[in-house]
Formats: structure tokens, sequence, C-alpha cells
């Protein structure tokens, strides 16, 4: 029987190149999305990859999908947080709601989802998490104090759990991309993608949602089990921690 992955966010961009590679590895793979139906179902019927829709901010909403997810499909033995958003503003025009929409589900997701499958993952002995931070969470990025807090905190979340995980066959790891070829970067107008993101990258080009669900499937391997409490960066040499 093949290992259940859920992959948060895993519908568009990123999340969905990982869900196909995941699945492409063996994986029966589990896609959850915030809203976005038409993109969801385009996306199932494209690849045959099941999805589920919740919000990963709110607590109940992970708890019941998890409890779903592993009494129709199976146990979760991976789980890829990814699912993530921006509200970007400078600091002093930033309000609020900015903050604490990104803080639930950059940061808090990460909590409820992880919390929703760690007990599970203990009594198995067995277990693969694996957060999608950024590298604006390694180095800081203005107008971004809530998105670089809430990835920053995704990488002390994953050292610290490492610790936790180890003894029990879990490991707890983060990726951290650099500017990759989702819409969200493709939206930016061109000029400015070539004038000045582009150059800011010592390779010279933007990284594929591909070259991330690489490194996902390989940290969720067998193979990978020496590997906790680690940050795999991928930006084409634009930062060195
Ligand atoms: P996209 O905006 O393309 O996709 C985001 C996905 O997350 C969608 O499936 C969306 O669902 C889902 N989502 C958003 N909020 C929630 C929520 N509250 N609950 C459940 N699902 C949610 O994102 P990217 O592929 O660009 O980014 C994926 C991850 O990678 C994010 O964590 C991002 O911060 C990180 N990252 C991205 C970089 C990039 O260059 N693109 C660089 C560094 C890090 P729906 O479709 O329903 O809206």
């Amino acid at each position: 029987m093949s290992r259940v992955a859920l992959v948060t966010g895993g519908t568009r961009g990123i999340g969905a190149a990982i869900s196909v590679a995941l699945k492409d590895a063996g994986y029966q793979v589990i896609a959850n999305y915030a809203g976005n139906d038409e993109k969801a179902k385009a996306f199932a019927e494209e690849t045959g990859i099941q999805v589920r829709r919740w919000d990963v901010s709110d607590y109940q909403a992970c708890a019941d999908g998890i409890a779903e997810v592993e009494a129709t499909v199976g146990p979760v033995e991976v789980l890829v947080n990814n699912a993530g958003i921006t509200r970007d503003a400078m600091f002093h025009k930033m309000t609020p709601q900015q903050w604490n929409e990104v803080i639930g589900t950059n940061l808090t997701g990460v909590f409820n989802m992880t919390h929703s499958v760690w007990s599970g993952m203990r009594d198995r002995n067995f277990g693969r998490v694996i957060t999608i931070s950024s590298i604006n969470g390694q180095k800081g990025q203005m107008g971004q104090a809530n998105y670089s807090a809430a990835k920053a905190g995704d990488l002390g979340f994953t050292k610290a759990l490492a610790q936790e995980g180890a003894a029990k066959g879990i490991t707890v790891n983060a990726v951290c991309p650099g500017y990759i070829a989702t819409e969200m970067v493709l939206a930016v107008p061109e000029k400015v993608l070539n004038e000045r993101i582009i150059p800011q990258i010592p390779v010279g080009r933007l990284g594929q949602p591909e070259e991330i669900a690489r490194i996902v499937v390989f940290l969720a391997s067998d193979e990978a089990g020496f590997i906790t409490g680690s940050t795999i960066s991928a930006n084409g040499g634009q930062f060195f921690v």
C-alpha cells in the first residue's frame, strides 16, 4: 500500500508541482486548497489527484480535514506545509489584518496542520513534515515584515520539532525557495522581472516549481531519514545562509 501524502495549497503553483511529483513517485496524494474551486477542479481532472478544501488557518477545519482523509484514504505519513499568502505593505502602512492573515496562514497554519497529523505519526513511528518557507524568511524583505516573520517562524518551528520527532522516526525539514515562476511571480511586469529581479539571481533565471518539488520528494523518501531540522535553499545563488 503506498504512503499517503497531503500537500496544503497543493492545487496551484509550487504546491501543484509537489502534488504531481509525489504522485509520480508513487504516493497517494491529497491536495488541499483554500477556496479556488475552479482551479482545484481542473487540477483534479487533469491529474487524477484528490482535492480537499479547507482553510489551514482554522484549527478545527484542519483537525476535521485530516480526520476525514485518514478515515477515507489512510494515515497521513507525509505532510507538506506549502499553503502560503502575501499581504505586502511597508510596515508603516501595514494593517493588523495584513499581519494577522499572513501569520495565520503561513505560520499558524503550519502549527494547525502539523498538530493534526503529529500524534498519528508518533504512534506509527514514521513521518515526514516538510514546510515550504522562503528566502525572505532567511534574509528578510522590505514590504514583507509579516511574511518574513512568518517564514522565519517556520524555520524555528522546524528546528524545534525535528528534535521532538527524531526518536519517533519523524523528520521535520524546510525548503526555502527563491523566485519561482508561479502565477504570483509571473504577474510581476516583464520589465521589472527582467531589469530588477532576474539580475539579482546569479544563475540568471527564475526557478521552476518542479525544482522545488524534486527536493520535497527526496525529503519525503526513506533515504532521507538522516536529514532532519534542515533548511534546504533553492534560490539560484541569490542568498547563502
Ligand atoms: P500560489 O499563490 O500559486 O498558490 C497558493 C496555494 O495555497 C493555493 O493552492 C491556495 O489555494 C493555497 N492556500 C492559500 N491560502 C490557504 C489557506 N488559508 N488554506 C489552504 N490553502 C491555502 O503560491 P505559490 O505556489 O507561489 O507558493 C507556494 C508556497 O511557496 C507558499 O508558501 C509561498 O510562500 C512559498 N514561496 C513561493 C515563492 C515563489 O516565488 N512563488 C518563493 C518562496 C516561497 P486556492 O487556490 O484555493 O487559493
